[in-house]
């Protein structure tokens, strides 16, 4: 491994500081097992950067009792290669202990943008998430940041909280990276069986038929979710949620109402026992681009979908 790999606090907030005197430095913050969608984010940071830190921590208060914190994929030396491959020039890897030291006890919340959603299945993920970025971002310093808007509500709530706690982070978002047949790229998809991967194809298809009804002008928010609820579960995934939402207020609208230019539709669904979500922003939607192309075929990145 040549790029340098951080485990302390002091070391990579000093090797933050040493970035920025030679120039603008990007921040990635990711749970590693990483694919083309992070390295997308990677990219993105480094068009807007010199240097590009990105961390590696599958953050424990992210997961609720139940879910997959110890089954999570771990493979810390290919990621650092996938890294320096898509220009990083820095990993920070801490062990839990530097992230949560001994008798920690604050977390943030941000309220309104994690009512609904995720915020209702997953209770305590977005506090957890908000956390430990504020966290991440605390050690980083004035940076830019990059998201991937395939987690679109984890997206604005990070948005808003460094707009709240008046953080010198510059938050942007980076659209979904896909395979060719549309499944949006998950370090979970490793979970999923011959079958069910199979089966997920009818996600990124329930997009794309609420997107050709809402660009046919189809506005009432009952009609678009029902659109997207039918393919999934005629698929056979069980539906978690199909919410159409405000995308800036993630309030969901009810089912009679009419939505304006844009409005976000977000779901999620479980293939087997692994659970997928994926989002496009109606009305945003400004067609599809090719990602990089890589040994795992055809990728591509799209604005909403
Ligand atoms: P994770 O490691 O899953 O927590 O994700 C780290 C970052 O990568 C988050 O900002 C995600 O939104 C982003 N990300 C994950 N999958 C994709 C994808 N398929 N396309 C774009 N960004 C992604």
């Amino acid at each position: 491994m040549t790029l340098p790999v951080y485990r302390t606090v002091d070391e990579f907030r000093g090797a933050c500081d040493a970035a920025r005197r030679h120039g603008e430095f990007a921040l990635v913050p990711t749970m590693g097992a990483l694919h083309e969608g992070h390295l997308g984010l990677v990219r993105e940071a480094r068009r807007h950067a010199d240097s590009v830190a990105v961390t590696i921590f599958v953050n424990p208060t992210h997961f609720g009792p139940g879910e997959d914190l110890d089954a999570y994929p771990r493979d810390l030396e290919g990621d650092v290669a996938k890294c320096e491959g898509a220009g990083a020039t820095m990993v920070f890897a801490p062990p839990a202990s530097a992230m949560y030291p001994e008798g920690e006890s604050t977390r943030v919340n941000v309220d309104g943008l994690t009512d609904a959603l995720c915020g209702t299945s997953r209770p305590v993920h977005f506090q957890g998430v908000a956390t430990i970025v504020a966290k991440l971002f605390a050690v980083a310093g004035p940076c830019v940041a990059v998201f991937g808007r395939k987690d679109y509500q984890q997206f604005k709530v990070i948005e808003r909280m460094a707009r709240d706690l008046l953080l010198p982070v510059r938050v942007i978002g980076f659209p979904t990276v896909r395979e060719a047949g549309g499944l949006a790229l998950s370090s979970r998809n490793a979970y999923l069986s011959a079958e069910d991967r199979q089966r997920a194809l009818a996600i990124p298809r329930a997009l794309d038929r609420v997107l050709a009804a809402f660009a046919a002008g189809e506005r009432q928010a009952g009609t678009l979710a029902r659109a997207a609820l039918d393919e999934v579960s005629a698929a056979g995934l069980r539906v978690d949620y199909v919410t159409i939402a405000h995308p800036e207020s993630i309030q969901p609208f009810a089912d009679t109402d009419l939505v304006g230019d844009r409005a976000l539709l977000a779901l999620a669904a479980f293939a087997g026992t692994t659970r997928l979500i994926d989002n496009a922003v109606l009305g945003d939607d400004d067609g599809a681009q090719i990602a990089e192309p890589t040994s795992t075929g055809a990728q591509r990145a799209d604005s909403s979908r």
